[in-house]
């Protein structure tokens, strides 16, 4: 299951999903349809500093998987 990636992302307190818009092109990313799950990257080190840095598969691809804010490697919200 990967409700525990959701911590800290989301201080409300109710683990549920929820929708992101990728900081690069502001698309919705929908994290209520596993589909597309595997088609959203995020930045962990900017998630926790509160930074929303969620990322398009076409967008992850487009900084070769490197946060442009911080450097770090990119991981797939869904492995
Ligand atoms: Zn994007
Ligand atoms: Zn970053």
């Amino acid at each position: 299951m990967t409700t525990g990636l959701l911590r800290g992302a989301n201080k409300t307190g109710h683990k549920g999903w929820t929708t992101e818009k990728c900081i690069m092109c502001s698309t919705t990313l929908d994290f209520y349809q596993g589909y597309e799950l595997k088609n959203i990257y995020y930045c962990p080190k900017c998630l926790s500093k509160g930074i929303s840095a969620y990322f398009c598969a076409a967008d992850a691809r487009k900084v070769h998987y490197k946060c442009p804010y911080c450097k770090s490697e990119l991981k797939p919200y869904f492995e």
